[in-house]
């Protein structure tokens, strides 16, 4: 039987291990996850989490399931070392793993801001659970935040902050939030909404350096020389891939870790998944590395299947998804699009419902859904069986991606 180590509890690596239980592998199968608790969700962390004073951390699966399924969970132990010549793992306990086979869901960590002052107290940034409960801490005794970076953690914060009553500042150095990843329709409609909803965000601004009293955040220098006033920041400037192990092991790494349409890296016993790995996607034809919970899971299952000799022959071609609550804005996108693709609105922005969604040529290739369900799940199940509505059909008014899908 094939002896099966998982490197990293989040939520591809649990996924990886429940998929293989459930499609029937029945030798030795490990997880092995850095982090102290027992794996949790990560997406409530810069939402819910942040809300309620008391939330506590919502489990993947519970104790009695790693159990039943016969998963040897070791938490709190970090993989130092991938042995590739004997086959084998070391971990930081002392001990060693062999494996037949090897999953890297190893995730990804927060990039820092190399400006002088990033080390004083009161600067955080929001990936763990263990973040998560000292952003919390400290918003509950804040007097006004600033957020650097307007992705999707940083908004998220934004509108958690608001929430509560504080006055918060955002600065983001591109000329929109949320990156080149959303249309510019949907960026400026979300810009509005966080700025009617009292967040101060500048956009092409940065931060020089954190200035504080004591080892404590008092506030920031922008690059235009605005002067901050914040005790209380969190960065959020995007993360990078954990490929340490795999660049020790000396693996193909290129942001990410280079596996091919199978998630296999360039050792064929050795698979890839999630935010730490860099695929080729189907759709786009370019290489990807996407940091959601739907890649985790679906990439999760598909090696799942590669492990026990069922890969699907086609590779791994999943419709990309994703979702982000920034206090009233609930955003899904369904697909993936590029800086050059047209983006035509369905409904009307004005009333906070509308999906943009972006053709190539006469593709549709991604759907931006705002506060509008029924159209993101139109669009996955058209995405996934390659339809598309003619663009002029968006023009009439009674047309319905829900009804087209049917
Ligand atoms: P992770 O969940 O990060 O898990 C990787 C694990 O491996 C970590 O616990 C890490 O510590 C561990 N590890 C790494 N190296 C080692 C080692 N050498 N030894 C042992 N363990 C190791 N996605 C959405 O789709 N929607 C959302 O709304 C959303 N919100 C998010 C909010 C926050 C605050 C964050 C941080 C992410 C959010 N995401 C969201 C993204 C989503 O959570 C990630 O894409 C997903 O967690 C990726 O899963 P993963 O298993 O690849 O990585």
């Amino acid at each position: 039987t094939t002896s099966v180590v998982v490197i990293g509890a989040g939520h591809a690596g649990v996924q990886t291990a429940e998929a293989l239980r459930t499609m029937g592998h029945t030798g030795p199968l490990t997880l092995v996850g850095d982090e102290p608790a027992l794996p949790y969700q990560r997406p409530p962390l810069s939402k819910e989490h942040l809300d309620i004073a008391d939330a506590e951390p919502l489990p993947l699966r519970g104790t009695q399931f790693f159990t039943e399924q016969q998963i040897q969970l070791c938490t709190g132990v970090t993989v130092t070392m991938i042995d590739r010549s004997s086959s084998r793992v070391h971990l930081s306990d002392g001990r060693e793993l062999p494996y037949d086979c090897l999953v890297l869901a190893c995730g990804a960590a927060n990039r820092s801001l190399p400006v002088p002052g990033s080390d004083l107290d009161g600067v955080h940034s929001l990936r763990t659970l263990a973040d998560a409960e000292a952003v919390r801490a400290a918003m509950a005794g804040c007097e006004s935040a600033l957020v650097v970076g307007a992705g999707f953690i940083g908004l998220e914060f934004a509108a958690a902050a608001r929430k509560r009553g504080l006055p918060v500042t955002v600065v983001e150095a591109a000329e929109r939030p949320l990156g080149r990843a959303l249309s510019a329709e949907m960026a400026e409609h979300i810009t509005e909404a966080h700025r009617s909803n009292g967040v101060d965000l500048r956009l092409g601004a940065g931060v020089t350096a954190f200035l504080g009293d004591n080892g404590r955040v008092r506030g920031a220098i922008g690059t235009d020389g605005t002067e901050y006033t914040a005790d209380l920041v969190l960065v959020g400037v995007g993360v990078v891939p954990r490929d340490e192990l795999a660049v020790q092991a000396g693996l193909a790494v290129d942001n990410g870790i280079v596996v091919d349409e199978h998630l296999r890296t360039s050792d064929p016993d050795i698979y890839a998944i999630g935010d730490c790995a860099s695929f080729p996607h189907l759709f786009t034809g370019t290489r990807v590395r996407l940091e959601s919970v739907q890649n985790a899971t679906d990439q999760a299952r598909h090696v799942a299947a590669a492990v026990l000799g069922r890969e699907d022959p086609g590779g791994y071609r999943e419709v990309p998804w994703f979702w982000s609550h920034q206090g009233q804005l609930k955003l899904q996108i369904a697909g993936l699009r590029s800086s050059d693709d047209r983006a035509l609105v369905l409904g009307d922005p004005a009333d906070g419902k509308f999906s943009v969604c972006s053709y190539r040529g006469q593709r549709l290739v991604a759907v931006e859904s705002l506060n509008r369900p029924a159209d993101h799940m139109a669009a996955r199940r058209l995405l996934a069986e390659g339809r598309s509505p003619a663009p002029e059909q968006l023009a009439d008014p009674d047309f319905s991606l829900k009804t087209f899908a049917r």
